[in-house]
């Protein structure tokens, strides 16, 4: 058995267009949607994630703006750059991209954001939302992974779905979603007992850890949907070849860098037993990009239609 891939980008690219045209329209109605970054000091990979953001934002005619506090901003300064942002009816969209300096409190800062115009779907309120399957924005990662599973034709209803990871960004977030989409579902993670029994019972197995290759043959039922969300710089040789045995782009890519991108699960043992999995790169990554860009125009459609005089 060889898994089918699902493709990320393709499903990534059928969103930006969609959400293109949605862009169209509210320009041609007066509007242009408004992403604002806020990059607190120079975390290397952080920048590297908002330069894509900025650039999606640039190709779908989404305005972007990024705020670049020092790392040693203090908080209270941190809190007035939001508030100014929040009183901005030019802004849609805040994202305070992730994770801040220590100093920071970043539970405190995520809740100074406007509920409306948090379209990372972290805000409490917009947590709550979720969790009473009311409207509101979701988280992107999760939300991403809801879309490539349905446009794939993939049936969640009534599905053992297990979940691996219970972050507040990718787990538990995924674990609701998947809920509200009527499949029966098991969070795991570090305390569970007998890991892969648990994961074994999944016919959709998605897996937040972010260990390189962490869950292996022993966690996939055969004919099982694999969801890998994880992004793990792999450096040691050996396990390079063990997961990509005879691949030789990689190989040499891997000789160039000194590291590959490896998700959560081993890939050889997914592409044999499970019935579908999502590359690393290529699966989850590149939709958490475009569901932002989805809410954030979903953000700008709400402030257009509100300031819309009544008749
Ligand atoms: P966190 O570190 O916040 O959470 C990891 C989760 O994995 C925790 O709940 C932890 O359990 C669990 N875990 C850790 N070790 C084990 C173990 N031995 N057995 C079972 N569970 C374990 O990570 P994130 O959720 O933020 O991210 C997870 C992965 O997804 C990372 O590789 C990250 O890079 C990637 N990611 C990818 C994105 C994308 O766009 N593709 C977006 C966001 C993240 P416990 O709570 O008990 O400690």
């Amino acid at each position: 058995m060889s898994a089918t891939i699902l493709d990320g980008r393709r499903i990534a690219a059928e969103i930006r267009a969609e959400v293109g045209v949605q862009v169209h329209a509210l320009r041609q109605s007066g509007h242009q949607p408004r992403l604002a970054v806020v990059l607190v000091g120079d975390n290397a990979a952080s920048a590297v994630y908002v330069r894509g953001k900025v650039k999606a934002c640039a190709e779908l005619g989404i305005a972007s703006e990024q705020v670049l506090p020092r790392a040693d901003i203090r908080t209270a300064e941190l809190h007035r750059i939001i508030a100014g942002l929040n009183a901005n009816p030019a802004v849609d969209g805040i994202l305070v991209q992730l994770p801040l300096p220590a100093h920071i409190d970043a539970r405190e800062i995520l809740v100074a954001v406007d509920p409306d115009k948090d379209v990372d779907g972290f805000h409490p309120l917009n947590v709550g939302n979720l969790v009473a399957g009311r409207p509101g924005p979701r988280p992107c990662t999760p939300a991403g992974i809801i879309e490539l599973l349905r446009r794939h034709r993939i049936a969640m209803e009534g599905q053992e779905a297990v979940v691996v990871g219970r972050s507040d960004i990718v787990g538990k977030p995924m674990a609701l979603l998947l809920l509200q989409e009527n499949a029966t579902v098991t969070i795991a993670h570090s305390r569970t007992r007998d890991l892969a029994a648990v994961c074994r019972r999944a016919d959709i197995l998605v897996a937040a850890v972010g260990r390189p290759g962490f869950l292996g043959r022993d966690a996939i039922r055969t004919g099982a949907v694999v969801v890998d969300v994880g992004m793990n710089r792999l450096t040691d040789p050996t396990a390079m070849e063990r997961f990509y045995p005879g691949d030789e782009q990689r190989r040499a890519a891997f000789a160039r860098n000194g590291s590959t991108l490896i998700g959560d699960v081993d890939p050889v043992a997914a592409m044999e037993l499970a019935a579908a999995f999502t590359p690393v790169p290529g699966g989850v990554g590149p939709l958490t990009i475009a569901m932002l860009m989805a809410n954030t125009v979903a953000a700008a459609q709400r402030h257009v239609s509100r300031s819309k005089p009544t008749p």
